[in-house]
């Protein structure tokens, strides 16, 4: 049904290279074209994917079943990815912790209990200091530069086209022989013209990256009410460490909502630096005093009140007089790698639901 169909997909993050690479393996005759202001290798504020951690540890809540499969689908992918192809897709599994200051609802609610191997409660000589409850898993970590060079290499090798391009709006990508607009435009969703969604704003993380090979495991405390970090500038302090496959970990963090600003700052990196030890002081090999900064990151969690949107509308081009379908895949806010195969799956298939309605019409 889509041969010869020409899809146009803007954005080169993780949710459009994942949505324009399965599109190119699973709909055979079908065109492809990648449109991007940033693409791997780019540094900017402006481009998400590359600032993310990353690790797989899904936040869908336990009623929340639509996220929980784009989570679900996505942790068996990179688990694949993981066993088959590492080193091309820098996907390591690793093991996972998650601390509680107190026990909540939240604790007991996981709902990946059964989906992540070997999931269990940790016994109370494994929890850190100050810790009153705790879980471990195995998951996996994703290095953002190496997957995303991973997913634009796959696409351009299945045949892909792609074009540096900054739309002031959509139409501006809907030429005479495009049949569908797949949007994922991340945080820009809020500014492009005929998309326009108010409900995106953004989340500010900051990280410090430091250089520590013998860290094979990501942990995440979990505050106890009346002790969230909220410091005077009413950012949320987050703390937790992603390690990467090439030695490299990810101390974070911070979650900053409607904060738009990049700029580093080195007290939040030296207060992160110390709530990461103090959760885990053998983050610190035997033979360092203290831990040395390779870098500090800042990014823009693309975030979206009513969550991830996954969805399709026909829209009108008053130049071409054609309705044309447009398929939104942007919000994923702070797991956007963690749920990217599932979303990229739905919107494939909400894209050919709505092309066969039509088609019938
Ligand atoms: C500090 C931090 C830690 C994180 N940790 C994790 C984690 O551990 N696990 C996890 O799953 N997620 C994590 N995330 C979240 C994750 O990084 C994001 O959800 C994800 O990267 C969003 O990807 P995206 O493709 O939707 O957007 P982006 O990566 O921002 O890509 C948007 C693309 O659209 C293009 N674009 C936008 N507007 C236009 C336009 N007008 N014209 C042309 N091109 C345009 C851009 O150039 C870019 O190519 C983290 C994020 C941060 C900041």
């Amino acid at each position: 049904m889509l041969t010869n169909k020409r899809v146009v997909v803007i954005g080169a993050g993780v949710s459009g290279l994942s949505t324009a690479t399965l599109l190119l393996q699973k709909e055979k005759g079908i065109e492809v074209h990648l449109i991007a202001k940033h693409f791997p290798g780019d540094l900017s504020g402006e481009y998400t994917s590359p600032w993310s951690g990353a690790h797989w540890r899904s936040h869908a809540t336990k009623d929340n079943i639509r996220q929980q499969e784009y989570d679900k689908e996505t942790f068996n992918h990179f688990w694949r990815l993981a066993e088959t192809a590492q080193d091309k897709t820098g996907i390591t599994i690793i093991d996972g912790f998650d601390y509680w200051e107190q026990l909540s609802q939240e604790s007991s609610d996981l709902w990946f209990k059964s989906l992540c191997p070997e999931f269990r409660n940790l016994r109370k000589e494994e929890l850190p200091t100050g810790i009153e409850f705790g879980v471990t898993y195995k998951t996996v970590s994703i290095n953002p530069s190496t997957y995303l060079n991973y997913l634009l290499n796959t696409f351009i090798s299945l045949g892909g086209t792609m074009q540096r391009v900054s739309l002031s709006h959509l139409n501006e990508c809907i030429k005479s022989d495009t049949d569908v607009v797949i949007n994922c435009s991340g945080i820009h969703a809020r500014t492009l013209g005929g998309v326009e969604d108010p409900e995106v704003y953004p989340s500010r993380g900051q990280t410090v990256i430091v250089q520590l090979p013998h860290v094979n495991w990501t942990f995440l405390r979990h505050y106890a009410e009346s002790n969230i970090g909220m410091p005077s500038d009413g950012s949320i302090e987050m703390t937790y460490v992603i390690p990467r496959e090439n030695g490299e970990v990810v101390l974070g963090g911070t979650y900053d909502e409607h904060n738009y600003s990049t700029d580093v700052d080195d007290n939040i990196s030296a207060a992160i630096i110390q709530r990461c030890l103090a959760t885990r002081p053998d983050l610190l090999p035997p033979d360092q005093t203290q831990l040395a900064i390779k870098r500090n990151a800042v990014g823009l969690r693309p975030c979206r009140k009513s969550g991830t949107r996954v969805e399709g509308e026909w829209i009108t081009s008053e130049d071409l007089g054609k309705k044309i379908l447009v398929c939104h895949n942007y919000g994923h806010g702070g797991a956007g790698f963690g749920s990217s195969y599932g979303t990229a799956k739905h919107v494939i298939e909400i894209m050919k639901e709505m092309l066969e309605k039509q088609e019938s019409v």
